[in-house]
């Protein structure tokens, strides 16, 4: 249990470059953390403060845990805890500079911006080139509204590399014409007018529909072959159609087009974009993506006849390329192996729809703060620690591809990636080998005790895994990567690509601790004796059961999988598997890569239990698989891939919570109030 101190500093957001500073400001003696001064329980979450009293009273201090003997580890804490910049540094990233599309003048000032900084507090710091774009983007200000017969302001978005509208273009709303030849029988009726797309199918409802035409789990089988379907135009055919269609209605004079925004409760709307477009052939058609109710709304309303006026006024610019791309990299130099690496990092790159507070500002934010802390703190770690935020990544993680491409030989000397993309909850968590596992314990020793309420976990895995982000190229060239697994009250998926990935979506607390997080783990990876034991780490393929899983429940058990012959069947309940508890689809899976090639899986059919056994071993990887797990056998034991007991239920469904706000002025709802955490335990 760390010790805990309570001091009363001011907020003041300047760095403090000498703790004896710091002490000496706040009246404490340098051995303050030793004693505790204040009973009170610890402050966690000093953004949701109690009701305003008429003469509040001081708020506590932070609180200053002891975690470490190590002076910079200690000092790091106590200067994150009373001089935090992460929040100030995100709110630069996204008010200053704002959205931060792979291509824009945005990202390229905010690159230069962030190398600036990096400089500023004593890193060597460069923008590293690792391609071009075909064509620059800019989005301006946009607005929307339908203006007859109600006035009511839309919320929408265009692509990225997509034209926008001088306006406000107003027009009336008719529907979208089935062919070419519609428009051209009567084109005055498209002159000046917005076409409304029909509503998007429900995905989800269309793939049930197909899985089991017919049918509930447990009843019986439909036998009656299915109706034969007209025969359907190529996929060809349709394309070349919707472009003859498109065309006439440019030449018709139609303004644009209004598409309904892809999610089922018609909630958000995410931003995207194709940038492989070229200057000599760029998109013509205006395309306004709606919320899909705004959208639903619209679109019954003219199909009822009602005349509807609607105006957009879109500021997208294209500009001519090619346009060069950079990584910001920045080295606090190793005072041993300089020529060796931790690198941590997040990606500066960011959707346009919004200001990209959460994906990725957060993770942006906490890898600066972590420069400025240890070097605040005066770190001098033995090995380079490198801090690089990447860009093109929502384009397919182009610019850690292109770092790995065109740095080669530094692989073998990259002793880890830590990579923060995940949104604003804290870090709690890594997936480590076991072959790493006790120089991981090491490294987290000091973050264990940071806080009790946000704590940090590392879960043993068989393999490093691959993901959509910045350490997956790493990875893939032998590298440990990781990918910091988060938790907390932040409802990601609200937000993520999104029009509420806004400044105000991120958890300053949250920020502070993860911020610690990364600064802790980079210093003490590069102190370690040795990089990080790489062997054994590879990815390997996933095992694939052949089910559609609901939670821990079998929707679909296809024909030819492992799942079918050992007997599974839909509307069966996955229990425990090789006797490890399961409570969710994540638990499933990650449960099943950690067995031997014949797992015992417990199931629930109809309120009964059954043993079943699940038989890989015929599958390609498990070869390699059960070398490594022998061998993991012998070295450390039966349990080394053992999931550690306590089990955390994840705070949200895959999208049961909705993301409307409930009224103007609300809470975000995607910011759920904190949950009553259990009693802290008091200080000692
Ligand atoms: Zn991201």
């Amino acid at each position: 249990m760390p010790s805990l101190a309570v001091v009363r500093p001011p907020r003041s957001r300047a760095a403090f470059t000498s703790s004896a500073a710091l002490l000496a400001l706040l009246g404490l003696t340098p051995s303050c953390g030793k004693k505790a001064t204040d009973t009170r329980p610890p402050a966690t979450a000093p953004a949701t403060a109690p009701a305003p009293a008429p003469a509040p009273a001081p708020a506590p201090g932070p609180v200053i845990p002891t975690v470490s003997d190590d002076p910079v580890v200690q000092r790091m804490v106590e200067l994150e805890r009373t001089q935090s910049q992460v929040h100030t540094l995100l709110a630069t990233l996204t008010e200053k500079f704002g959205p931060r599309l792979t291509s824009s003048h945005n990202l390229m000032a905010a690159e230069r911006w962030a190398r600036d900084q990096f400089i500023e507090w004593g890193l060597r710091a460069t923008l590293d080139h690792w391609g071009d774009f075909p064509v620059g983007f800019d989005r301006g200000p946009q607005r929307g509204a339908m203006v007859e017969p109600e006035q009511i302001p839309y919320e929408f978005t265009t692509r990225a590399w997509t034209p926008g509208i001088v306006g406000p273009a107003r027009g009336r709303a008719v529907l979208l014409p089935a062919s070419a030849e519609e428009v051209e029988q009567d084109p005055t009726r498209f002159d000046g007018a917005w076409v409304v797309h029909p509503p998007r199918e429900d995905p989800r409802a269309a793939s049930k529909a197909e899985a089991k035409p017919g049918k509930k789990p447990g009843k019986k089988p439909d036998k009656k072959p299915a109706k034969k379907q007209p025969k359907k135009r190529s996929k060809a055919d349709e394309a070349k159609a919707e472009e003859a269609r498109d065309l006439a209605l440019r030449e018709a004079g139609a303004l644009g087009h209004i598409n309904p925004a892809w999610d089922r409760a018609g909630e958000l709307v995410h931003t995207s974009g194709r940038y492989k477009v070229q200057w000599s052939e760029l998109p013509e058609d205006v395309h306004v993506i709606l919320r899909g109710d705004q959208h639903a709304d619209l679109h019954k309303r003219v199909s009822a006849g009602e005349e509807v006026t609607v105006e957009f006024s879109v500021d997208n610019r294209f500009f001519a390329g090619p346009v060069p791309q950079h990584n910001v990299v920045a080295d606090i130099v190793g005072s041993e192996k300089p020529d060796e690496y931790v690198v941590i990092g997040g990606h500066l790159d960011s959707w346009d729809g919004a200001t990209g507070a959460v994906d990725n500002g957060t993770g942006v934010a906490t890898t600066m703060e972590a420069a400025r802390l240890l070097l605040a703190a005066g770190a001098t770690p033995k090995r380079t620690i490198r801090f690089m935020l990447w860009s093109g990544e929502e384009q397919g993680l182009l610019g850690s591809r292109g770092y790995v491409k065109n740095h080669k030989d530094e692989m073998e000397r990259i002793s880890a990636v830590l990579v923060h993309d995940g949104g604003t909850n804290y870090l709690a968590g890594l997936d480590v080998t076991p072959e790493m596992m006790a120089d991981m314990q090491q490294v987290f020793a000091p973050v264990q005790k940071l806080d009790p309420n946000m704590p940090f976990e590392l879960l043993p895995t068989e393999s490093l895994q691959t993901g959509g982000s910045d350490h997956t190229p790493f990875i893939r060239a032998g590298v440990p990567g990781f990918f910091w697994r988060q938790e907390g009250r932040s409802n990601y998926r609200c937000m993520h690509h999104t029009q509420h990935d806004t400044l105000n979506a991120a958890i300053e607390p949250y920020q502070e601790h993860s911020a610690l997080v990364v600064a802790i783990a980079a210093y003490n990876l590069a102190n370690l004796p040795g990089l990080l034991n790489r062997a054994n780490s590879g990815p390997l393929p996933r095992r694939v059961m052949g089910v559609d899983l609901d939670g821990t429940t079998l929707k679909t058990v296809y024909k030819e999988g492992v799942a079918k012959k050992a007997g599974w069947r839909a509307g069966d309940e996955v229990l425990t598997i090789d006797g490890e508890p399961v409570s969710s689809t994540r638990d499933v899976i990650r449960a099943l890569q950690r067995t031997g090639p014949t797992p015992v899986v417990a199931l629930r059919r109809k309120g009964k239990e059954l043993e079943t056994t699940l038989d890989f071993s015929q599958e390609p990887a498990e070869l390699e698989r059960s070398k490594r797990l022998q061998e993991r056998k012998e070295k450390f034991g039966e349990d080394a891939l053992k999931k550690p007991a306590r089990a955390r239920q994840a705070p949200f469904g895959d999208d049961e919570v909705s993301c409307r706000p409930p009224s103007p002025g609300a809470p975000p709802p995607y910011l759920p109030e904190q949950p009553a955490e259990s009693e802290a335990p008091a200080p000692e």
